[in-house]
């Protein structure tokens, strides 16, 4: 078994649950009260496009009533000591990853405190609400949208994100459902390329039997005692 140099950390809405944002896929499939037709898609936004701002605009004001939790700050810790390449790729929208120090981040889903401009493509930071009418200080169109990747569209940075899966030495997936893709195919990009592959979850999730090892327990536990072991061993 070869050496850990490079490691790859996938998350998800498990890992900021603990911290007290919701998780997507909970009872009923539901994402605090609506069904992701009506606020994640790009027909959702079309047709609604009050429903689905307010929607976000309450995720986002959400936002200034929590912290990071010990999870993501563990894994802010490994990104400041952990002398070989890493890569930490959120599905999370929420800005707890960087709150908690890490750099080395990629929001692969977009971030909360991001808005697009439809029209031009602009993309620029966002505080406070976001109403339909707000003008693009680029273009000046009515046409800013939450920076959130639907379902439907492409997730960001998939080139960056596939080149280190496929230099992973180690590839480890924490609280996340397994359930939307292209994310849930990475543990197989990564065994492929020959990648120990590690799951923390709170639950098997529908990908554990991917992993070479699976870990369950609540994020907020697992993580820092992980992150302890990766840099006690310090494998580089
Ligand atoms: P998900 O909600 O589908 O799954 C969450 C997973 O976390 C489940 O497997 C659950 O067992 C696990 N979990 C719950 N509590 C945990 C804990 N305390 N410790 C460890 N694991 C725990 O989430 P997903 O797979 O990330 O997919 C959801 C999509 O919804 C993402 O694309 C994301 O953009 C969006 N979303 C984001 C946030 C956020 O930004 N915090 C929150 C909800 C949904």
């Amino acid at each position: 078994m070869r050496d850990i140099h490079n490691i790859v950390i996938l998350t998800g809405a498990g890992l900021s649950a603990e911290s007290g944002i919701a998780t997507f896929r909970g009872p009923g499939g539901l994402w605090e009260g609506h069904r992701v037709e009506d606020v994640c898609t790009p027909q959702a936004l079309a047709r609604n496009p009050e429903l689905v701002h307010r929607f976000y605009d309450a995720r986002r004001a959400k936002l200034a009533e929590v912290e990071p939790n010990a999870a993501h700050l563990a894994l802010a810790r490994l990104d400041t000591e952990w002398p070989g390449e890493l890569l930490i790729v959120t599905q999370n929208v929420d800005d707890l990853h960087e709150r908690a120090g890490a750099e080395r981040l990629i929001h692969m889903h977009g971030e909360l405190k991001s808005a697009l401009c439809a029209q031009c493509g602009d993309r620029r930071p966002w505080e406070g609400s976001l109403p339909p009418e707000s003008l693009c200080a680029a273009c000046g169109a009515a046409a800013l949208r939450p920076d959130i990747v639907f379902f439907g569209e492409m997730p960001y940075r998939m080139e960056a994100i596939e080149r280190a899966l496929a230099r992973a030495d180690l590839f480890v997936s924490i609280g996340t459902s397994g359930a939307v893709y292209p994310a849930a195919g990475f543990v197989q990009t990564a065994r492929y390329c020959g990648a120990r592959t590690l799951e923390l979850n709170l639950e098997p999730s529908e990908g554990s039997f991917l992993f070479g090892e699976s870990r369950m327990g609540p994020a907020g536990e697992l993580v820092p005692t992980w992150v302890d072991e990766v840099l006690a061993a310090r494998l580089v």
